[in-house]
């Protein structure tokens, strides 16, 4: 479904991402794991178009890599971006309508919406509020389901339990685990390495904008995490 080819972003002097690959099929997971700055942010950002990248990028079989951000969203991307960036002054309904700004089938939409808001129910008592007053759990949870009225065929999940209480990220992740189930391919970065590893079918931690370590999560569970992180694993 989606698969990157030597694909690297660089800053000016910094090189954020060094000849990255990686393919997941539908209904895939793979958890991006890694310190801060090891390029995690930069590899969604390519793939949804935010930012340039060099090499390839492959959805279901096109090449998406010149595409402008919108066909990428058209074409079945969608992004959960790190700190939610849901928008604040409008309300839970307004921002699901957000999600769905490119879509033309005002009747699936209508369906999408009330699934989502039955899966969150909270979502669903708090529809007329302003999102800026929901707390960080009910904000993650409208920035996914905001992501998933565009209907993609891969979602990007950056940090998604960043700030919340336990409870609340086992909800999520229970989430992501029946959208995967239902066969959606997730890219999911995560410090939170063992609600990552729960979902997970590839786990890949990097390193300075390079791969440090690829295998599954079995594999890791044996392997030392801390090493890894610190770039003792080698290639
Ligand atoms: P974190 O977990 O802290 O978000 P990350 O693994 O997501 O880290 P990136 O945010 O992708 O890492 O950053 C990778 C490198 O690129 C870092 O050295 C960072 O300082 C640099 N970087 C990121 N965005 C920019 C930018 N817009 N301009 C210049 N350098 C940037």
């Amino acid at each position: 479904m989606l698969r990157l080819e030597t694909v690297s972003v660089q800053y000016g002097p910094v090189r954020a991402v060094r000849d990255l690959d990686l393919a997941a099929g539908a209904g895939a997971l793979i958890a991006l794991l890694g310190p801060n700055g090891a390029g995690k942010t930069s590899t969604i950002a390519a793939i949804s178009g935010l930012v340039p990248a060099t090499g390839r990028i492959m959805l279901a079989g096109e090449d998406i890599s010149r595409l402008p951000v919108e066909d990428r969203i058209k074409r079945g991307i969608a992004v959960a971006p790190e700190g939610r960036r849901i928008f604040a002054n409008l309300t839970v309904a307004e921002n699901l309508r957000m999600g769905a700004a490119l879509r033309r089938d005002a009747t699936g939409v209508r369906q999408d919406t009330d699934r989502y808001l039955s899966l969150f129910p909270v979502l669903g008592e708090r529809i007329n509020q302003h999102a800026g007053t929901l707390s960080g759990g009910e904000q993650q949870m409208l920035a996914i389901a905001r992501a998933m009225m565009s209907r993609p065929k891969v979602l990007l999940l950056d940090e998604p339990s960043l700030g919340l209480a336990p409870l609340i990220v086992a909800r999520i992740f229970d989430f992501i685990g029946q959208l995967k189930a239902e066969g959606l391919t997730v890219i999911l970065v995560e410090q939170n390495a063992a609600q990552a590893m729960r979902f997970a079918d590839q786990v890949c931690v990097l390193a300075s904008g390079r791969v440090s370590y690829r295998g599954s999560p079995a594999d890791l569970a044996g392997a030392d995490v801390m090493k890894l992180y610190l770039g003792d694993a080698g290639m």
